[in-house]
Order: structure tokens, then sequence, then C-alpha cells
């Protein structure tokens, strides 16, 4: 009896090992970095087994033939907001303020889904603005298997200098609560980074500027003695800081702060985008989110000429491009739809980058930048988050919205 039952263990894990094994076998191969042909890739279970051309498959194993496609890495959100959702909808003040946080959680479900299923197998979740810690819940719940979703990398609620963030403009005698989580000075910030850590998230976030001028202008918040602080009590756990910061000052000391990647970077300017790449800091433009809150805010693309904020985020790219800074793609997306991600890499390359690169800055790039070394990469031993697109993106970037194929650990999602 025993026998027999061993004897159908052995074959039913023998069964399931086959059927978890995939040749895939694509026109051509993005592995992160190049581009090659007569290639084929090899999957068992949830890794990529083996790259290459006459690869001998393992008995068992499905072969899928990708006819005129381009097999690459799973694609790499850098700067996503999936308990947001595009603000012509619903102004940002009215999901902070007033949608449930049982909305807020169903729609960050369907927005996950969106996002694995457009390609992107990995999103480091900058915010869940106002709803808490539930972007740690959130990811917990795909990683269980209960619903699909990208890979997260989370940084719960943020952090911000008292007064400076929002919602605000209301009467001053409320207390309306905030989109992030203010603290401020020695004691506090301590207190207010270790809490977030634990809790779960993996990255923290500050807001290194924000609205706060005179005039409704973006202005530095915390201190630079504030954020080398954060930065030096988020290393004790092995974490680092990322930056929110757009004008010069703030990018400056998130910068010299130790900050590991600055989101946004409006007005970066060259001297700015050399002393980041000095420094061995990361940018990650956002482009998309300038785009979208133009056109919310009246801009007729294409028709109109381009806004001021559209002329200086060109400016800054451009200016970023040519410091060689190292650049990660992320989009805000949230600002704008869940799925439609590729916008930011479309504008990437009107913007002047090469598709090539733009590849790159959605996979091995982000991979290194993030502390991801099992991802981003079509290679022997690394995870198997592939996808498969119509067509050939490294010329043509657009050709990422024909996604035909989706694999995260080496399941399929979409084929
Ligand atoms: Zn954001």
């Amino acid at each position: 009896m025993l026998r027999k039952l061993l004897a159908l263990l052995f074959l039913t894990t023998s069964l399931s090992q086959a059927q978890s094994s995939f040749v895939l076998i694509p026109d051509r191969v993005f592995d992160g970095m190049d581009v090659y042909t007569g290639w084929q890739v090899l999957v068992t279970g949830t890794q990529i087994r083996a790259v290459g051309p006459n690869l001998q498959p393992p008995a068992g194993a499905e072969v899928i033939v990708l006819k005129n496609q381009t097999l690459l890495p799973g694609l790499i959100e850098g700067h996503s907001h999936l308990f947001l959702h595009p603000y012509n909808e619903t102004s940002w003040d009215d999901q902070v303020l007033r949608e449930s946080p049982m909305e807020r959680a169903a729609r960050a479900v369907v927005h996950a889904e969106k996002t694995l299923l457009a390609g992107f197998t990995t999103v480091r979740d900058l915010g869940t603005e106002g709803a808490d810690f539930d972007d740690v819940g959130l990811k917990q719940t795909i990683e269980k298997g209960i619903i699909p979703g990208p890979r997260m990398i989370t940084v719960g609620r943020a952090l911000i200098a008292t007064g400076s963030y929002g919602p605000k403009g209301y009467n001053t005698r409320t207390n309306v609560p905030q989109g992030a989580e203010e603290a401020d000075g020695q004691d506090r910030l301590i207190q207010a980074v270790r809490g977030q850590i634990g809790r779960g998230i993996d990255v923290v976030k500050i807001y290194a500027d924000y609205r706060w001028g005179l005039m409704g202008e973006a202005k530095p918040t915390f201190l630079q003695e504030e954020i080398e602080l954060m930065v030096k009590v988020a290393a004790s756990s092995g974490r680092s800081v990322i930056a929110h910061a757009s004008t010069e000052e703030g990018i400056r000391r998130a910068i010299l702060g130790g900050c590991k990647t600055i989101e946004h970077g409006d007005v970066g300017t060259l001297e700015l985008f050399r002393l980041m790449k000095s420094k061995g800091v990361a940018y990650c433009p956002t482009l998309a989110a300038s785009d979208a809150i133009s056109q919310y805010r009246g801009w007729k693309k294409g028709q109109d000429p381009e806004p001021e904020r559209i002329v200086q985020k060109r400016k800054s790219f451009k200016a970023a491009l040519e410091s060689g800074v190292t650049i990660v793609m992320g989009g805000d997306v949230g600002v704008f739809t869940h799925g439609d991600n590729v916008r930011e890499m479309e504008l990437m390359q009107e913007y002047g980058m090469k598709p090539l690169d733009v590849l790159r800055s959605a996979t091995s790039v982000p991979a290194q930048v993030f502390g991801q070394p099992k991802l981003g990469e079509v290679k022997t031993g690394k995870l198997a988050d592939l996808i498969a697109v119509e067509g050939d993106p490294t010329q043509q970037i657009n050709q990422l919205r024909k996604v035909k194929l989706v694999m995260k650990d080496g399941k399929l999602y979409k084929r």
C-alpha cells in the first residue's frame, strides 16, 4: 500500500513538473539588455532554466510558438499608485476623503489585475495616499494567490513634513486626514520611519518638496538633516529612502541627504542630474503624469501649443539623458488609467530616448536599482516573469500595447 502511494506521489509530482515546463519560441528575445534572434527560452517551475539556440527541452514540456512576437522580461513599473484612479474621474481630494476603504481596496484589486495583464509583472507602488498600509495587505493577497496581480514593492503611507501636504484648504478648525504620514524632527522622524518599517513596507518614501509656497508653488519641505536622519534610520533595517522632488532645492537636498531615487524631478537641471549620477542616485521621470494632468487642466494635445509644464518636462528629460544619470521607467500611473503604463514609455521615446534604452529602463535597470536580482532579465536562473508582444518593440515602443502572453513566476496569466 505504502509503495503504491509512493509510486502515485512520484507520478503526480513528475506530472506536475512536466506540466509546468514550457519552451517558448519567439521570433526574437530582448533579454533585458540586447536583442537576439533564433533563441528559445525554457521555463521549469518558477524559473528560467535555459536560454539560447537549439535547446533540448525536457520530455513533456509544452511548446509555445510565438510567431512574429518578441519575448521580454516582465516589465517593471517604477512609479505606480494602485490605490488611486484618474483625477479626471474623481479628484485626488475626493478619493482620499470620500471613498470608503472598501471601495479603494476593491479598485486596487481591479487595478492590480489590469497592470499584470498589460505586461507589468512588478510595480514599485509609491504610496496609498490615504489608504493606510493597505498596499502591504494587497501585496500579501497577491502573493497568496488569492487575486492576480504584479509583484509589489511597497511604501505604505509615505512621509511628509507637517503642514506641507494635502488635502488642504479646509476650515482650519477641522482636522482633515492627510494623504501621507506627518512627522518632523529627530524623535518623531525616527519613530515614524521605524513604525512604517514595522508595518511591512519595503522602501521609505518621503516628499522632499510640495506645493506649499506662498503662491501655492512647490517648495522644499524636510531639512537636509532630517532627510539624512531618515536615510540613516531606514538603512539600519536594510531599506532605502526615495524622494518625491520637483524643485531644484528639493532635489538637491534629497540627493545630498542620501535618497536612492528621485521621483518627478520636473525642473531638474544638467548640473543636478550630474550630481545624481556622481552619487549613484537614479531618476524616475514620470513624464506621463505631467502629460495627463496638463490634459485634465484643459490642454488639447496635438491641437494647442504645449503648456509650459510640458516644455519644461521635455527640457529636463533631455538634460537627464545628456547627463547619463540612471533612468528608471515610472509614469505615476493611477494619475492616469491602470493598464495604460506603456504611455510613459511612449513619451520617453517621443522625448528622445532610444527604444532599446526605454526597454532597459523598464527591465534590467530597475531590477538592479530596486535590488531585485532575480527580475528584469531573460537569463538562466532568473524568475520566469516573461511577456510576449506582437512585432518588435525594440524599434517601436508602442508594440508593447500588443501583449500576447504574460507569465509570472512560471504561471501563465495570458496567452
Ligand atoms: Zn506618485
